[in-house]
Order: structure tokens, then C-alpha cells, then sequence
């Protein structure tokens, strides 16, 4: 069991737990947002603190934030100079999160229920350091189901950390697992797998996924398709060792049909015929050659931008306790 202070936090207005929530045009679910919010932090003896990112938006929701975070001391809003997608924005927001025991992730349109809080945190009483959510049922479209279910086992198959199925950013982190993820410095981020790469007691938490409270997803599907490429490129080896395996098979079985092509002339005479099978092979190896400059493309490209060392985000501005710092 870990060790109560939170009497003497409070008295410090040090919060214990940093609810954190990554928002782009969000102001249609920014109301429901807050109302549940509030719910539940009146409802907890615990001090808590919630970390608004705003991502760039382009709607109200800056301004939204602005307002509330001005009069309401329990919001900590952070505004970045432009949008940089979920994954970054949620690092932004791990970066200022100041929850001396735990982070709880959750997405700003109430997919994540912030409810369960509780639950998750008597988990982290319990010991654990990573407390994850897992889905059991989604309420998404067809497509959208089946290309995360397809993803996530793909992953696991090929993937050298145990990333849980079905799991996303939705959990509850202490803080030495975020002070060590805040230390990752790398630039192509796919959280829910760093957050398993950094070890320590895990464990999952089953749960229904709502839908989204109000306006539209986010997320577009290439913003969806980058967060795959960068959970297979990021950890696993698998698209370069199967490049060598593409080589070696295609050795194999141009050796086995040499021997063949020379058994039939030798003991039979046979003259091989044959344009269209020649012409298969070389537009198959073609691609696969192409497909191995690709991938081997995909590598490069990752080691170009991690090399250029770039800040992964810039904060523009920050209100904290209600006071508002700029980035001068
Ligand atoms: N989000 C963000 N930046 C983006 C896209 C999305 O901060 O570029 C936020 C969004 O406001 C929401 C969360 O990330 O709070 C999850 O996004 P969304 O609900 O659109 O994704 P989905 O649940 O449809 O996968
Ligand atoms: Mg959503």
C-alpha cells in the first residue's frame, strides 16, 4: 500500500492527481466535459488538477479554456502554437502535468468515462504503476472497428514489447512511469506503447467505450494511419528483418528452379519455354525490391527527423493557478 498524504497535499494545493485531456475544436463536448469534470472532482477527497492541451484549435475552445482556467484554479491549460496531433498534444500535456502520484489519460470528447477515476486510482493503491484501459465493446463504425482489431493483433504478432490488446491511451500512469516517458526523447511518439516499454507493475481494466459526446472525430484516417505506422515501425523490427527474408526466400526458390531448368535439360533435352512466366518474375521481384527501398525509406526518414533534435511541441501559452504565463 502506498502511503496517504493527502491531507498535507491539499493544505499545499500540490496536487496528487493530474487528469490530463488533449483538446482540438472541441467546443461543442467542451461544456459536458467540464460538467462532468467538476462532478467528479467535487465528489473526490483527493487534490486534483485537470491539464487542458488545447492543440492548435481553430474554433472557441482556446477561448473556452481561457475563461475557465482564469477563474477556476483546479484547471491548468496549456496552448500550443499550432496543431501537432493527439499523440503530441497529450505529451504536452504529461510534460506539465504536476500530480505528485499518479496522471489519469483521458480523450476531451468523454469517450474515456473520467468516472472511473477512482477505480483506477485503488488499482494504483494496490501497486500498480500502469493501470490500462481496456476496451470491451466499441460504438464506432465498421471500418474504423475492424481496422483497430486488425492492428492491434498485427502488432502484438510482431511486436518485441507487450503491448495489451485493445488498449489505448485511456489509463492511469504514476509519476515515475510519466517522469520517464517525459524523458523519451523520441520525435515519432506512439504512447500506448512507450507507456508498456517502460515496465513496472501493469495491469488492464475492462470497460465499455462510450461514443463520442458530441461534435465529430478528430482524428482523420491519415492522422489514424501515422499512429499505425508509427506503432509497427517504433517497435518492432519486423518490416526490416522481413525485407532479409523476402531476399532469402527469393534466393532459395531461384536456386531450386535453376536445378530443376538443368535435371530437365540434362536428363530430358527439354528446351524451357516460357515468356510469361519471366515476365511474372521480374514484375514480382521488381516490387519487392521497390517494396525493400520503401521500407528501408521508412527507417531513413524516422532517423532524418529524430536527428534534426526539434522540440516536440512549442507552448505558446500556459494559465496555471490562474495566472497566465506567455512564451515570450
Ligand atoms: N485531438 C487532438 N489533436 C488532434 C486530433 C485530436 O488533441 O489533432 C484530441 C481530440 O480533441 C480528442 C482526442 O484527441 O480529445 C481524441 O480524438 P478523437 O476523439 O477525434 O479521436 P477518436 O476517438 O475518434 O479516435
Ligand atoms: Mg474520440
Amino acid at each position: 500500500m502506498r502511503n496517504r498524504t493527502k491531507i498535507s497535499l491539499l493544505a499545499l494545493k500540490i496536487p496528487q492527481i493530474s487528469i490530463v485531456a488533449p483538446l482540438y475544436n472541441e467546443t461543442e463536448s467542451f461544456p459536458h466535459l467540464v460538467e462532468r469534470l467538476n462532478k467528479l472532482m467535487d465528489s473526490q477527497p483527493l487534490a486534483i488538477e485537470v491539464v487542458l492541451i488545447d492543440d492548435g484549435s481553430r474554433d472557441n475552445t482556446p477561448l473556452l479554456m481561457r475563461q475557465l482556467a482564469l477563474l477556476d484554479p483546479r484547471y491548468h491549460c496549456v496552448f500550443l502554437s499550432r496543431n501537432y496531433g493527439h499523440q503530441l498534444a497529450l505529451s504536452a500535456g504529461l510534460a506539465a502535468a504536476r500530480g505528485t502520484e499518479a496522471l489519469f489519460i483521458i480523450d476531451g470528447d468523454l469517450q474515456d468515462p473520467p468516472e472511473l477515476l477512482p477505480e483506477f486510482y485503488k488499482k494504483y493503491q494496490e501497486g500498480f504503476d500502469v493501470v490500462y484501459a481496456v476496451r470491451r465493446k466499441r460504438k464506432e463504425s465498421a471500418i474504423k472497428r475492424l481496422g483497430y482489431y486488425l492492428f492491434y493483433r498485427t502488432l502484438k504478432a510482431i511486436s518485441y514489447v507487450e503491448i495489451p490488446l485493445d488498449s489505448g491511451d485511456f489509463s492511469l500512469i504514476s509519476r515515475r512511469v510519466a517522469d520517464v516517458m517525459n524523458q523519451m526523447p523520441e520525435e515519432s511518439r506512439f504512447l500506448r506503447g512507450m507507456r508498456s516499454w517502460v515496465g513496472f507493475k501493469q495491469t488492464g481494466y475492462e470497460y465499455e467505450r462510450s461514443e463520442r459526446v458530441a461534435g465529430e472525430s478528430k482524428y482523420s484516417f491519415k492522422q489514424l494511419f501515422g499512429l499505425a505506422y508509427n506503432g509497427i515501425f517504433n517497435f518492432s523490427e519486423f518490416p526490416i528483418q522481413f525485407m532479409g527474408r523476402a531476399g532469402i526466400t527469393a534466393i532459395s526458390v531461384a536456386l531450386i528452379y535453376l536445378v530443376i531448368t538443368l535435371a530437365k535439360r540434362l536428363f530430358f533435352g527439354t528446351v524451357i519455354e516460357g515468356f510469361t512466366a519471366l515476365l511474372f518474375v521480374i514484375v514480382l521481384f521488381s516490387g519487392v525490391q521497390l517494396l525493400a527501398l520503401g521500407i528501408i525509406g521508412e527507417y531513413v526518414l524516422r532517423i532524418f527527423f529524430q536527428s534534426k533534435g526539434r522540440p516536440l511541441f512549442i507552448v505558446k501559452e500556459k494559465i496555471v493557478e490562474c495566472q497566465i504565463t506567455n512564451n515570450k
